[in-house]
């Protein structure tokens, strides 16, 4: 089992990307950012708690994730491993997954950051908003929330990580099928 973070701020294209990793190389896409908006679409009380939240940039409470991706790594069954998007936004979080894989007799084997300037994040989110209809993508003032939130909060991740000798950077800006060709390479050196 080989386990990747896929990293990166708002717009960045984990997403994208993850969705088509995956399939290629039969790992397990977990997306907490997907989990929220299907409980939300669910109209569940978690769904309903979580979305004002969500909808001004913040982060949810870290034991909330934490719990939901706990619960789909132990429902998963045959995998040849996971792919964590979105997943840890925080060095908590992230020392929490550590403690969660390690009880399992998993851990994180490496971690793949898009690289995107800001000017190309803000065109690419804006753009989407039009087709995914995110609230959150709507609004420009919020979408720099979610950039600062990334920076303060979130970034600090890849020291943490690349302390542990897991940083790999991937230039994010291109065609979608050229990025996916340089992640793909990543992770065969990996796995
Ligand atoms: P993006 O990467 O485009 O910002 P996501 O789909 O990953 O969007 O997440 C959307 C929102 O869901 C975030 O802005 C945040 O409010 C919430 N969220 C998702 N994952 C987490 C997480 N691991 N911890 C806290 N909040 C999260």
């Amino acid at each position: 089992m080989v386990n990747f973070l896929i990293f990166g701020p708002p717009g960045s294209g984990k997403g994208t990307q993850s969705v088509r990793l995956a399939e290629k190389f039969n790992l397990t896409h977990l997306s907490t950012g997907d989990m929220l908006r299907a409980e939300i679409a669910a109209g569940t009380s978690l769904g309903k708690r979580m979305s004002s939240i969500m909808s001004k940039g913040e982060l949810v409470p870290d034991e909330v994730v934490i719990e939901l991706i706990a619960s789909k790594i132990d429902k998963t069954k045959n995998t040849a491993g996971f792919l964590f998007d979105g997943f840890p936004r925080t060095v908590e979080q992230t020392v929490s997954l550590e403690n969660m894989l390690e009880k399992r007799n998993m851990k994180i084997d490496s971690m793949l950051v898009l690289e995107v300037d800001h000017d190309e994040l803000v065109k690419r989110l804006l753009a989407r908003a039009e087709l995914s209809g995110r609230p959150d993508d709507k609004d420009p003032a919020v979408i720099e929330s979610r950039i600062d939130v990334y920076k303060s909060k979130t970034e600090p991740i890849i020291d943490y990580c690349r302390k542990k000798g897991l940083y790999r950077p991937v230039n994010g800006v291109g065609a979608i099928e050229d990025i996916f060709e340089r992640l793909s390479e990543q992770i065969r050196i990996i796995i």
